[in-house]
C-alpha cells in the first residue's frame, strides 16, 4: 500500500467503479453516498464533496472510524487486495474544506428544539435541525465535543475537533449546564423537540477491594496532555491497563510515550478484545504487552507502588466468563482503568411519560456505545423523522 505521504486524492478517488450496487454505502453506517462524494473529489469539487456527506464530522471520521470494517470493508476493490480509501478522501478534503453549515430549507421552521448532549450525536442533530430551519439549543455543561478529547492527539488531532466546533459555534443558543431529569422536565415544557445525547458518561469500575487506588481512564487521559507537556512523566514506573476497548489501547499507547513499561490485562482472549485491529496493533508495535484471560480481583497499597491480584479466566468466546481461583500478583505504579461506560439513566428517571412521547429522541452512545459514524446516523436519521413530521404543521 501506498505511504500516506504518496497519497493523491484526486487519483485515489478515480480508482472508485461507480459500482451499480456500492458496497462502501451499505458498509457506511450513516449510507453516505460514497461513489458521488468521490466522483466531486475526482472532479477537484472539494467543496461540494464536503457538503454531500451533510455533516461536520467528516475528518473526524476519517481518523477514528473504522473503514475496514464499514465503508472500505465493503468496497468492491478489496476483493482484489486494495479498496478505494475513502476515509483517507474524507478526511483530508474536510480538513481543507471545513462543513458549512447554513439554513437549507424550512421543514422545521418555526419549530424549538433542544438538544441535550455537545457531543456528536448532539451536534449532528443540532446541525440537520438549523439546516432544516429549526431554532436550536444545545445543552452542555463541558466543553463541546468533551469525550473525543479524550482520545490522545496522536490518534486525534485537536486541530480536527476545533474546526467542527468553528463550524456550529454561531449557529446555536448554548447553555452550559448540566441537565439532570427535573431540568429535563423543565427543557421538554418548553420546546418542540428534544434529543437527548448525554452520551455515555457512568464509567464502569472494578468493584473490586483497594479500587480507589486505580485511575480511571477519563482521569488519566486527561492528565496525559500535562504529562507530555513535560509537567510529568512515566519514565522508569510500570503501569497496567485494565481493558480491552480502543480506549483501553488509548491509554497504553499514552502510558508507552511518557516512557512507562506497560502491560494491558484483559478478562478474555486477543480475538474477544472489543477494540480495532489497527488500535491494538499500534498498542504492540509501540512495545505494550498484553496479558490475556485475567480478571482483576484486588488492589493493594505495597511501599510506594501498587500490587494488582489477577484471577485466571476461562471464556466460550465472548460468552461465558468463569474466574478460577488461579490468581497471580503484578507489582507496578500505575493501575488505569478502562473498562467502558455507560448512559446516565438518573437523567430520565421518573419520566416515562417524557421518554415515551412524539416529541422526545435519544441517540449517540446515550442509546448504547457507538462509533462516530453510528453516532452520526442516529442523528441523521431522528432529523429526517423529524424534519418529516414537522413538515406541513
Ligand atoms: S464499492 Fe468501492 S469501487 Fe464501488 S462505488 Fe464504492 S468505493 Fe467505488
Amino acid at each position: 500500500m501506498k505511504s500516506v505521504e504518496d497519497f493523491n486524492l484526486i487519483k485515489e478517488s478515480a480508482r472508485c467503479l461507480r459500482c451499480s450496487r456500492p458496497g462502501c454505502v451499505s458498509s457506511c453506517p450513516v449510507g453516505n453516498d460514497i461513489p458521488s462524494f468521490l466522483q466531486l473529489a475526482r472532479q477537484g469539487d472539494a467543496r461540494g464533496a464536503v457538503q454531500l456527506i451533510g455533516h461536520p464530522f467528516g475528518e473526524i471520521c476519517g481518523y477514528v472510524c473504522p473503514h475496514e470494517s464499514q465503508c472500505q470493508g465493503g468496497c468492491v476493490l478489496a476483493r482484489r487486495g486494495r479498496p478505494v480509501l475513502t476515509g483517507e478522501v474524507e478526511r483530508r478534503l474536510f480538513a481543507d474544506n471545513p462543513y458549512l453549515v447554513t439554513v437549507r430549507g424550512d421543514a422545521a421552521a418555526n419549530t424549538s428544539v433542544a438538544v441535550v448532549g455537545g457531543g456528536v450525536s448532539g451536534l449532528t442533530f443540532a446541525v440537520k435541525m438549523y439546516e432544516q430551519g429549526a431554532d436550536v439549543t444545545v445543552f452542555e455543561k463541558d466543553e463541546l465535543l468533551s469525550t473525543l478529547r479524550l482520545i490522545p492527539e496522536f490518534r486525534l488531532p485537536r486541530a480536527a475537533i476545533d474546526r467542527v466546533v468553528d463550524c456550529v459555534e454561531d449557529k446555536f443558543r448554548f447553555v452550559r449546564r448540566r441537565v439532570d431529569s427535573e431540568l429535563l422536565r423543565r427543557i421538554a415544557d418548553d420546546y418542540d423537540v428534544v434529543y437527548l445525547a448525554s452520551g455515555a458518561s457512568r464509567c464502569y469500575g472494578l468493584n473490586i477491594q483497594g479500587e480507589d487506588f486505580a485511575t480511571p481512564y477519563s482521569d488519566f487521559l486527561n492528565k496525559n496532555g500535562a504529562f507530555l507537556n513535560g509537567d510529568g512523566d512515566l519514565r522508569g514506573k510500570k503501569v497496567i491497563v485494565i481493558g480491552g476497548g480502543n480506549t483501553a489501547m488509548d491509554c497504553a499507547r499514552s502510558a508507552r510515550r511518557l516512557g512507562a513499561r506497560t502491560a494491558v490485562a484483559y478478562r478474555r482472549r486477543r480475538e474477544d478484545m472489543p477494540a480495532f485491529d489497527k488500535e491494538v496493533s499500534a498498542a504492540v508495535s509501540e512495545g505494550a504487552e498484553f496479558v490475556y484471560n485475567v480478571a482483576p480481583v484486588s488492589v493493594s497499597r505495597v511501599g510506594h507502588g501498587l500490587e494488582l491480584t489477577l484471577a485466571e479466566t476461562e471464556c466460550e468466546g465472548r460468552g461465558k466468563l468463569t474466574v478460577t481461583e488461579r490468581v497471580r500478583t503484578e507489582q507496578c505504579d500505575v493501575i488505569v482503568t478502562a473498562l467502558g461506560s455507560t448512559f446516565d439513566d438518573s437523567i430520565v428517571e421518573g419520566l416515562d411519560d417524557l421518554t415515551g412521547s412524539e416529541k422526545f429522541f435519544i441517540g449517540g452512545d446515550a442509546d448504547g456505545g457507538k462509533t462516530v459514524a453510528r453516532a452520526v446516523a442516529d442523528a441523521m436519521r431522528v432529523a429526517r423523522i423529524v424534519s418529516e413530521k414537522t413538515c406541513g404543521k
